[in-house]
């Protein structure tokens, strides 16, 4: 139900996974399709749709587990969160590294950086690369992130994508944790949550 990323360098061959929420079987036959060597995996939040195959995708390929601090309590309710959505999910492993606003994470020559943009959850971050962001379910085309699970809070992710996401330029590349790819552009003109005079 949810995108999972793959961010690899051909030059280093060395990769990224982000928000591996389930499919482990199909996320390692990429990973070796393209002759990865995992060194993070990186969920943007804590909900079950986007680390249900982290302990899978970790197991193996021994890459370190990445998600907010202030999601890290989160991961410990997904049992709860997986009645919300009415689905069972596998429980993800305990996180290797906390993250924070401002950190980078560094694979091979691959760099993001961590912009907490909390509202769907209390640690949603977004992952900025070159010329483009890993939105999470902060933004998505043309949407925007629900803010009714426990922790969720709508002014702050307004606040999180006017002041972290449209300061981007025009062309920066979205990849959202749900549906189709985007630009900061083309959601600055035809997003309907940010349309002026919306609060
Ligand atoms: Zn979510
Ligand atoms: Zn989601």
């Amino acid at each position: 139900m949810a995108n999972c990323y793959i961010v690899g360098s051909e030059k280093t061959g060395e990769g990224i996974v982000i928000d591996p929420g389930a499919e482990s079987q199909r996320i390692l036959k990429k990973i070796e399709e393209l002759g990865l060597k995992i060194g993070a995996i990186i969920a943007t939040h804590a909900h079950p749709d986007h680390v249900s195959a982290v302990g899978k995708v970790k197991a193996a390929t021994g890459a370190e587990f990445l998600i907010h601090e202030d999601d890290a309590q989160g991961l410990e309710q997904g049992g709860y969160i997986s009645s919300l959505l009415g689905m069972s999910f596998p429980k993800s492993p305990a996180p290797d590294r906390l993250l924070k606003d401002g950190d980078t994470i560094q694979v091979g020559e691959l760099q993001l950086r961590v912009l907490h943009t909390p509202g769907h959850t209390p640690g949603g971050m977004c992952l900025l690369g070159e010329g483009i962001v890993f939105t999470g379910d902060t933004l998505f085309s043309q949407g925007i992130g629900r803010c009714d699970f426990p922790g969720g809070d709508y002014q702050a992710l307004m606040e999180a994508i006017r002041s972290r996401l449209m300061s981007l330029p025009d062309d920066t590349a979205v990849y959202p944790g749900h549906g189709p790819e985007t630009t900061i552009g083309y959601e600055r003109d035809c997003n309907p949550f940010l349309k002026e005079g919306l609060t």
